[in-house]
């Protein structure tokens, strides 16, 4: 029988919930975004000399389980490792635990926002983890597979100590360059880019995919998880940005781009210069970004409308400026009215994200959002529910402003786990559902989503192919309403 591979590594996405459930989740339908965050340290890795694959549960539900076994039977990796959000973090455990089973002697770390947030409280209660990496894993996870009996030496790594103790390294400083980290390993995702998928009506053009410019986000909103980046704000040189763009277009054949980053145009020098860069060489490539309201004028606008940008996604959140000063900084929705119509004037589409169920919420609020809602010139929408992450400001004494089922596996903003004083579920999903329906019974986007047929062939195409679950979505979410 040969013997454990302990250079190469398996890195794996989890589904997290039951893999026959996943057929009928319309969330993974509509939207398949690339495990970035694994493929960057795969590629990091392999740069160094490891070998590391990447099993995407996610992309692949029905297969994932039997290709894991397969894959460490085969293989005989010396290291199994899990990227796990609040939601996926059970899953993560019992695949960890069958990857123990299949293949005794495998090392299990796992990391990701939930474990960064929770660290050693974590390790004791998931044994079939050895290691738990905390903040970004790239150099982490290099240093662990090289020494792992020197762990306590490495920033970043949750271990049991000499007493029996969980012990915390202690935070990765400084941060990486991002500059000097290859690319990720996109061609160790199966099928990639066709396998995944942006939201419908999201995107011109196909193929497309997500790409990550930037790590961190230095405000501070309670309802926000950063515990993997913390406050900092790094991000990558437009030079790179192009290259990478470029590498994108040529390797993959990408026409679309979605930036991930929480800040695209906070460093506003970079935007420029990736601006006048796709000027002066254009890759006849569009893209989308995130952006807060104070970080764009009609300058930059202009510029990044000439060199492609389509839509820009703004975190509105709520329309009670009241309700919102509690949990944001600077807030002035007069500003955010005029921003999004800027937006729009320049020719670029404009994603509002609002999120429902805040500490403080109360029907009346809800409503203010969404008459807001209605008054500003937005193209999509997403509407969150508000869930209490274990990484975010308010979870510590998130029971001190409603009731809190903190059951991990359902925290993925689909469902209200967190439900504010003086509030119902049941009166919380009635208003989920009122704020889509105001946003879809609107003449302005019935029309938009017809000029969608020439601005994205692509999206309607996937639209009718799926039009059976997003009916059966759409007749479920009407009975919830009725009952
Ligand atoms: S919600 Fe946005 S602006 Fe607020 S901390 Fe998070 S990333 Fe930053």
């Amino acid at each position: 029988m040969s013997k454990i591979n302990q250079r190469r590594v398996l890195l794996v996405h989890p589904l997290g919930y039951q893999a026959s459930a996943a057929k009928t989740d319309i969330a993974r339908k509509a939207n398949l975004m690339p495990p970035l965050g694994l493929a960057g340290i795969a590629s990091y890795l392999e740069v160094r000399g490891k070998k590391a694959d990447i099993l995407d549960c996610f992309a692949f539900p029905l297969t994932a389980e039997r290709r894991l076994k397969t894959y460490l039977e085969m293989l005989k990796p010396g290291w199994i490792g899990f990227s796990c959000t609040t939601s996926s973090f059970l899953d993560g455990a019992r695949l960890a635990a069958l990857a123990k089973e299949v293949l005794p002697g495998i090392q299990t770390f796992c990391g990701g926002p939930h474990v960064s947030a929770l660290r050693e409280k974590l390790l004791a209660d998931y044994p079939a983890f050895d290691f738990l990496l905390v903040g970004e894993g790239e150099e982490t996870v290099f240093q662990l597979m090289e020494e792992p009996k020197n762990c306590a030496k490495i920033p970043g790594v949750v271990f049991w100590n000499a007493t029996g103790k969980a012990e915390f390294t202690g935070f990765r400083e400084p941060g990486i360059e991002l500059d000097s980290l290859p690319f990720p390993a996109y061609e160790k995702l199966i099928g990639f880019p066709k396998t995944y998928r942006l939201p419908i009506f999201n995107y011109p053009k196909a193929p497309n995919t997500s790409c990550i410019s930037s790590r961190g986000c230095p405000y501070i909103c309670s309802y926000c998880d950063r515990s993997v980046f913390r406050r900092t704000f790094r991000f990558n040189s437009a030079a790179y940005l192009y290259r990478h763009l470029e590498y994108l277009k040529h390797r993959f054949g990408i026409r679309h781009v979605n930036f991930y980053d929480d800040q695209f145009t906070f460093n506003r020098k970079r935007i420029e210069e990736l601006c006048q860069l796709l000027q002066s060489r254009p890759l006849d490539m569009t893209f989308n970004c995130a952006v807060r309201a104070e970080h764009v004028d009609g300058t930059i606008l202009e510029m990044m409308k000439k060199v492609g940008c389509w839509m820009i996604s703004l975190g509105i959140e709520s329309g009670d400026a009241e309700l919102l000063s509690r949990h944001r900084q600077k807030v002035d929705l007069d500003f955010m009215a005029e921003q999004v119509k800027l937006i729009k004037k320049t020719g670029i589409r404009v994603k509002g994200l609002f999120m429902v169920g805040l500490p403080g919420e109360t029907t009346a609020s809800v409503r203010r959002s969404i008459a807001y809602l209605k008054s500003l010139p937005i193209d999509e929408l997403n509407v969150a529910k508000f869930t209490p992450f274990p990484g975010s400001p308010l979870y510590e004494n998130i029971h001190s402003f409603g009731s809190f089922n903190e059951n991990w596996g359902k925290m993925d903003c689909m469902s209200f786990q967190f439900i504010p004083e003086g509030m119902t579920s049941a009166e919380l999903e009635e208003l989920f559902i009122e704020f889509y329906k105001t946003h879809f019974k609107q003449r302005r986007i019935l029309l938009n989503y017809v000029a969608m047929l020439k601005h994205s062939p692509d999206s309607w195409l996937r639209f009718v192919t799926d039009l059976g679950s997003f009916l059966r979505f759409a007749r479920h979410s009407d009975s919830r309403m009725l009952k």
